[in-house]
């Protein structure tokens, strides 16, 4: 089991992430089907793709920051629109500005997590309860920087965990943002997809770090 992650397990991590989300895309693309326009999986199994591609061509990376900068960028390049901002942001924002690193220790992860979420939340305006991916990222942030000091493993399954009862949340919300809002309350009863892509992430990222 892991206990810091090298640029190498960070890259094998996202790829194994990308994979995962790849095989989710029509579970995605059903739950946005609900309450959305039904593109979600579609898009991140586009974005996800690009990161693999990125990924699998980069070399000689100096810094683990800069691999979550690559997948980052492969994201907001490919997938379009809102959500590629946002997803991209996950990656992205929170490797901004990091001084140069070989590898990343818990605390170093749960403070990159807690970076994307303020610009994701600053961004999109979105706070809690709004029925979006922040209502699974956030809990997923809070439980990552009170279980830093349990080790990487601990602190996944901590993030994993709160982000499904954020997922678990979202089904009881009306809608703030995009096409979901217009339903007003029929959109209550389904979960929000971005938030389930921000549950499975988490979760891809426990998987690597648990067999590896
Ligand atoms: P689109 O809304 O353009 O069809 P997607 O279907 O890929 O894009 O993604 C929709 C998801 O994006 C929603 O389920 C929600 O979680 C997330 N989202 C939308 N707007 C915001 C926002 N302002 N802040 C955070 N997340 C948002
Ligand atoms: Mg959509």
């Amino acid at each position: 089991m892991l206990e810091v992650l090298t640029i190498q397990d960070v890259k094998n991590m996202l790829i194994f992430v990308a994979d995962k989300m790849i095989a989710q895309k029509h579970y995605l693309t059903e739950i946005d089907s609900a309450i959305g326009d039904g593109d979600h999986g579609i898009g991140m199994a586009l974005g996800m793709q690009k990161v693999k591609d990125k990924l699998n061509k980069l070399e000689n990376a100096e810094s683990v920051y800069d691999v979550f900068t690559v997948a980052g960028k492969a994201m907001l390049m490919s997938m379009g629109g809102a959500s590629g901002v946002i997803f991209g942001s996950l990656y992205l924002e929170g490797a901004k500005g990091m001084t140069i690193a070989n590898q990343l220790n818990p605390s170093d992860l749960a403070a990159m997590e807690r970076k994307s979420l303020t610009a994701i939340k600053e961004r999109g305006k979105a706070q809690i309860g709004d029925k979006t991916m922040v209502d699974a990222l956030e809990p997923a942030v809070t439980a990552m920087e009170e279980n830093t000091e349990k080790g990487l493993l601990d602190m996944l399954r901590a993030a994993e965990m709160g982000a499904a009862q954020g997922v678990e949340d979202t089904k009881k919300y009306t809608a703030k943002f995009g096409r979901a809002k217009s339903l007003m309350e029929r959109a209550v009863g389904h979960q929000d997809p971005g938030a389930t892509s921000v549950y499975l992430i988490f979760q891809g990222m426990r998987e690597y770090v648990e067999s590896n």
